[in-house]
Formats: structure tokens, C-alpha cells, sequence
């Protein structure tokens, strides 16, 4: 082969494999770390030894408003450390601010939307993507992200039809080896935290107590509805904010985690409840959710600010506030419902619109966590570099899926044209 044929660039391989790779084509190690080859050449030659590449591609999301950079400085480091190599979309760090020049500085090759989808092993991406982005990607590749797998059972299938295996992140399971890796906590923890800060932008007081020679301004009243990840975020940002605040949740288990806040447990009995195994609140009968709605529609009257995030995993949101309080709120006060994408518990909620009901703003905002894009990215892109090196075998340069491991088998819901999850099934 002659050298000026060699158009890629060995230099940053690793001794291993470029011994290989000289003993294959009887070249010495140090001419070719010199030269330059490019990967057709060689497998034309065949000569390249693939498989003992790996490498993942970053896509951004197609949709802009999303804050969607799953790449960030540090994890991109911590990846090409490991030998494997990074290509990204061309300007996926825009949104917070990173240019290109930053990623390619550590190593990693600007790319376009296709080539993320048809060059790399694995392709890491924020938000689900096309029908027609699955036929880019070859069968045997593996497609890694947050995928709302429920809304989108037909890419399931359109992957299961061409081979690529899914790893959805919002089935990482909650056990505290995985806590690293968890996507939903991760954005659900700063989405807390934007919804205080939104609304009380929108309410015409502060929210803090403060004594002043004009008079003592009493403090914002906030009612927060659903206290898992967003709402221990919601009660801790309010009372940092110098709130009065209270917290109710179909889970009495959280009544001392809202008290440790120093927030106060509105207790409402509605008989059995209970959670499932993952942590998740399980559906009230009818006859629960009326008397829910009856008795916390006092604590909203009272409160300048209500935030609900009550969520079912995998099932519409419960409809916990209806016409019949908002019209008992006082005016000025704001209604934010953290569930307006998954069905809505304020009646009359729309996405990304403050509808005003008899002076009451209910406000819907999509993506809450992409308002602090620059944390919510680098939450998501650990959470996304702590799966891929928890599966990542150095030596065969491969991801192991081995089914027995709890996180495998509950993450990879389509591998070797199978749905693996019986729910998907
Ligand atoms: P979620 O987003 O599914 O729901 C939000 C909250 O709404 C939950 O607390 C739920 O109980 C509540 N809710 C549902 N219906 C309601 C109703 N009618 N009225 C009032 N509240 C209602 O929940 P999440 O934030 O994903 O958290 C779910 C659980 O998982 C929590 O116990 C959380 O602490 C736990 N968790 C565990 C881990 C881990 O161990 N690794 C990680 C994250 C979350």
C-alpha cells in the first residue's frame, strides 16, 4: 500500500490496535501512525478491523426549542478517554452556548444529522427521532436516549423491523445503583425548580415575608400537588425563595421528606392508595379523586401559587383540579401544571399558553427543564455517559447486554429485532 494512499488518520489509535493493523497489511506501526488512511480504503483492503472501533455519535434534537445538547464538555473527555471515538452533530452545543470548536478541541469530529444516524456503533440522542432517521441507521446498531416510549410504540416497531437495538433512558429502573443514569429525576429535579421561578414571575408580590418601615408584606402562599422528583424541587426552590408552603401527595410515604423541607403535609384521607414496587403512585378510584379535589380546593383558595405534578407512569395524568376551584382562587394567583404534556390536571391547561380563568393565570409550559438548558444538558449527558460506561467493555469494544443485569433488562427495550419489555410487547 502506498502511504499516499492512506488518508486517515492513526495517530490517535491506540498501540493495540495499530499494531494490528500494520501486522495486517506489513506496514511498521510507526509509518503508520505517520500516514493517513481513510476506513474505505482500508475495509476495501480488508484490512479494517471494524469491530474493534467503537464509536457514538451525539445528535441534537430536530426540535430547537428542546434543549437537547446530550453532549457537554466533561462527559465527551470522559468518553474518548475510554478509546472511544465521539463524533457529534455540527452545532449541538448552540443552545447552551458551546461552540463546536469546544468538542473538537477534545477530540471529537463535527458531523451532520445523517452521519450521526449512519456512521457510529451507538447514536445518543435527547428526544425520539424520524421514521425516516431509522433507515439511516444500519441493523445491529444500537440507539440510545430519551425516546417517551409510550407516545412513540411505532418507532419501537419501525426499530424492532430494522435490527437497531433501544435503550430507552425513562426505563432506567430506580435502584440506587442506577440513580446515576436516571434521565426522569435528573430533568424532573430542575423542572421543579423552573416552575417556582416561572410563576412566581407571573404573581404581583413577592414571594418572600419582608418587614419594611412601609409595612410587613406577608409572604407568597404555595401549594405544591405531587411530591416526587419535581415536587421536592418545587417545595425546597419556594421555601429558599421565602415561601410559606404545602405539599400534599397520594403517598403518605413523603409526608416526612415535605416536613424535612420545612414545608407542611396537607394530610387528606383517601383510604388505600399505595405505591408500586418502582416508587410510582398508583390510579385513585373515582370515588378517591372526588374526594381529593373536594378537600385540598381549600388549601388553593388560601394560595397565591398551586403547582401540580402528579403523574402516573405510563398512563394519562390524573385531572386533580377542575373549574369549580380555580373559581374559588383568589385573583391574581397562579395555577402551573407540571403535567400539561401528559394529559393536564388543571382543567383548561394548554401547552406553552397562560390561559386566564376568571382572573387565575393556569400556565402550561413544555420542557420546563430546557429553561436551565446549560444544567439540564449536563445532567442529561451524565446521566447519559454513566450508562454507556457502566456497558462498555474496553477490551472487546462492544456494550455488554447481558439480560441478567437489572439495568439491561429493564433499559433495552428492542435488541436483536425483539421487543424485550412486556409492556412494548
Ligand atoms: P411522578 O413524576 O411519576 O409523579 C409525581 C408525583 O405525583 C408522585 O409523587 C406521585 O405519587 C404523585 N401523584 C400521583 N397521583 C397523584 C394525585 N392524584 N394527587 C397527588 N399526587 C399524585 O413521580 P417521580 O418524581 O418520578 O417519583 C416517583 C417515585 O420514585 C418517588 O417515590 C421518588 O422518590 C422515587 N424515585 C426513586 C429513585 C431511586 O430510588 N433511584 C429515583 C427517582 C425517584
Amino acid at each position: 500500500v502506498a502511504p499516499d494512499r492512506l488518508r486517515f488518520d492513526f495517530s490517535h489509535m491506540k498501540p493495540m490496535i495499530l499494531k494490528d493493523i500494520s501486522d495486517e497489511i506489513g506496514m511498521h506501526e510507526s509509518t503508520l501512525s505517520r500516514v493517513s488512511n481513510s476506513k474505505l480504503i482500508l475495509t476495501e483492503l480488508g484490512v479494517m478491523p471494524l469491530k474493534n472501533f467503537f464509536s457514538a455519535s451525539i445528535s441534537g434534537s430536530e426540535n430547537s426549542e428542546l434543549h437537547a445538547a446530550s453532549a457537554v464538555r466533561e462527559t465527551i473527555k470522559n468518553l474518548i478517554s475510554k478509546g472511544i471515538e465521539i463524533i457529534f452533530e455540527s452545532g449541538i452545543g448552540d443552545g447552551i452556548h458551546v461552540g463546536d470548536q469546544t468538542f473538537i478541541d477534545l477530540g471529537a469530529k463535527p458531523v451532520s444529522r445523517e452521519s450521526c444516524f449512519s456512521d457510529a456503533e451507538i447514536i445518543l440522542t435527547p428526544s425520539p427521532i424520524d421514521d425516516h432517521e431509522v433507515k439511516q441507521i444500519a441493523g445491529g446498531k444500537t440507539l440510545m436516549g430519551m425516546v417517551n416510549p409510550f407516545d412513540n410504540q411505532e418507532l419501537l416497531k419501525n426499530l424492532c423491523d430494522s435490527n437497531i437495538n433501544l435503550v430507552s433512558m425513562e426505563f432506567v429502573p430506580r435502584i440506587t445503583r442506577a440513580q446515576k443514569m436516571d434521565v426522569l429525576s435528573s430533568q424532573a429535579n430542575l423542572a421543579g425548580y423552573v416552575a417556582v421561578i416561572e410563576s412566581s414571575s407571573l404573581l404581583s408580590s413577592a414571594m418572600p415575608m419582608m418587614m419594611t418601615a412601609a409595612g410587613t408584606l406577608k409572604p407568597a402562599r404555595v401549594f405544591v400537588i405531587g411530591v416526587g422528583v419535581a415536587g421536592l424541587q418545587a417545595i425546597a426552590t419556594a421555601k429558599r425563595l421565602g415561601a410559606r408552603v404545602e405539599a400534599f401527595d397520594t403517598r403518605d410515604v413523603v409526608e416526612e421528606q415535605v416536613q424535612s423541607l420545612g414545608a407542611k403535609f396537607v394530610k387528606i384521607d383517601l383510604g388505600e392508595t399505595g405505591e408500586t414496587s418502582q416508587g410510582y403512585a398508583k390510579e385513585l378510584t373515582d370515588e378517591q379523586l372526588a374526594k381529593q379535589k373536594e378537600l385540598q380546593s381549600k388549601v388553593c383558595e388560601r394560595s397565591d401559587i398551586v403547582i401540580t405534578t402528579a403523574q402516573l407512569f405510563g398512563r394519562p395524568a390524573p385531572r386533580i383540579i377542575d373549574n369549580s376551584t380555580i373559581k374559588k382562587m383568589k385573583r391574581g394567583s397562579v395555577v402551573l401544571d407540571m403535567a400539561v404534556e401528559s394529559g393536564g390536571n388543571v382543567e383548561g391547561s394548554k401547552v406553552d399558553e397562560i390561559v386566564e380563568v376568571d382572573g387565575v393565570k393556569i400556565v402550561g409550559i413544555s420542557n420546563l427543564a430546557s429553561k436551565v438548558a446549560g444544567h439540564a444538558s449536563y445532567a442529561l449527558s451524565n446521566n447519559f455517559n454513566n450508562w454507556l460506561l457502566e456497558f462498555y467493555d474496553e477490551e472487546s469494544k462492544n456494550i455488554r447486554f447481558d439480560f441478567e443485569d437489572e439495568i439491561i433488562s429493564s433499559s433495552v427495550l428492542v435488541f436483536d429485532g425483539e421487543v424485550k419489555n412486556e409492556r412494548f410487547k
